[in-house]
């Protein structure tokens, strides 16, 4: 396969542990009789020094032209200054808005080598394997807003809104993703309260009725999901959700690991290139000390191989390097728990080198 990937280092360890995960891309290119090629491009603060905007036009030419795009972090404190005219962050808001990346999937995988490094009992967490995906582009983050009133009178308004079109494709990306997993998918809403949540939940059961019948499907109230995730997480394989659920219980879900360092995330819209990147941010207290930890980031290359350039075996392959190099005991500083760390470097070797056995 031909692929042309667009790479967004970014701020602090961005470009570090980009670096990583691009060798481990090469490595499984190689290895699999692949042809990708790589360009880098601005985002962030250092698109702020150099142009003065946080996604310069080029950058945004070159990621729509790309097959995929793979984004360190952006933001530190040098561009935090509350009076600066604009915010490495708004780089992310904007590339996500311009490839209209509608879906956020965000798995939640326990790497049975460090279920010790999860706030939860090990008889809790052991096995858990969540694949979230959380709307990304509607719902009451993007609602009508306002104020009206004065003194005491004054109110604020926001308002959730989803159409059935919305519903209707997150929830297909969802049972197809359900799909080539357990095949189970859980549906979570707030219908006994909210019209949206009954929309959603009218929509959602047609779907899976008339799509997708092999597909065990149920539905979780959003109060009872945040108690299930803490004492059942291993009952679930992928839920969906709306916009403002979703974030809430996917940072919920990502302490489940106990560790930043190893969670990726991918967001894709319809059909063209999804946009794949850890979940963790830019680290500026350790950039350019070779001590990050680059697993998350190479675990976005696999997704990145998986979801939009449908290479599973590839993706498997990079996944089992991962589990290898941890079921070999290595560990970066954050990961280590005191006992001896390797480097970013060092672990994106272990990775390459696992992957070429
Ligand atoms: P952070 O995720 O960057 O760091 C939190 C803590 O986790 C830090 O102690 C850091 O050293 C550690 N950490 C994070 N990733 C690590 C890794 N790969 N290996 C080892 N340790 C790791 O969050 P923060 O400190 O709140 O934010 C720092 C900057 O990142 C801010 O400017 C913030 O706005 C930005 N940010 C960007 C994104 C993104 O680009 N998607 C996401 C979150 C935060």
């Amino acid at each position: 396969m031909k692929a042309h990937l667009v790479l967004l280092p970014g701020d602090g360890i961005g470009p570090e542990i980009t670096e990583q995960a691009k060798l481990v891309l090469e490595k499984v290119s190689q290895k699999f009789g692949h042809d990708f090629d790589f360009s880098s491009h601005l985002i962030g603060g250092i698109a702020i020094d150099s142009t003065g905007e946080p996604l310069p036009e080029d950058t945004v030419a070159a990621c729509r032209s790309s097959d995929a795009i793979l984004l360190g972090a952006v933001g530190g404190p040098k561009w935090d200054d509350p009076s600066a005219k604009t915010r490495p962050e708004v780089g992310l808001l904007q590339i996500r808005k311009e490839l209209g990346l509608f879906a956020n999937l965000r798995p939640i995988r326990l790497f049975d080598e460090l279920v010790d490094a999860s706030p939860l009992k090990r008889e809790i967490i052991e096995g858990t394997d969540i694949l979230f995906l959380r709307e990304l582009t509607g719902g009451i983050y993007f609602g009508e807003a306002g104020r009206s009133g004065e003194a005491e009178e004054e109110a604020a308004f926001q308002s959730m809104v989803y159409s059935v079109s919305e519903v209707e494709r997150i929830v297909r990306l969802a049972a197809k993703a359900a799909q080539g997993r357990q095949n189970r998918l859980t549906s979570v809403d707030k219908a006994n309260v909210l019209e949206p949540s009954r929309l959603w939940r009218q929509v959602a059961a047609r779907v899976m009725r008339e799509e997708f019948p092999d597909v065990e499907y149920d539905v979780v109230l959003v109060d009872a999901m945040a108690m299930h995730l803490i004492n059942r997480p291993r009952d679930f394989d992928v839920v969906v959700t709306g916009n403002m659920f979703g974030d809430i219980l996917t940072d919920e879900a990502s302490m489940l690991p106990g560790s930043l360092g190893m969670l990726p995330s991918a967001s894709l819209g319809a059909g063209g290139p999804g946009l794949y990147e850890p979940i963790h941010g830019s680290a500026p207290d350790i950039a350019g000390q070779d001590i990050a930890n680059p697993l998350a980031t190479i675990l976005a290359a696999a997704m990145l191989l998986r979801h939009s350039l449908q290479l599973s075996e590839e993706a498997d392959a990079v996944e089992h390097a991962v589990a290898q190099v941890l079921s070999d005991g290595l560990r970066t500083a954050d990961i280590a728990r005191g006992s001896e760390a390797i480097g970013t470097v060092a672990m994106g070797e272990a990775v390459i080198e696992r992957l070429s056995k």
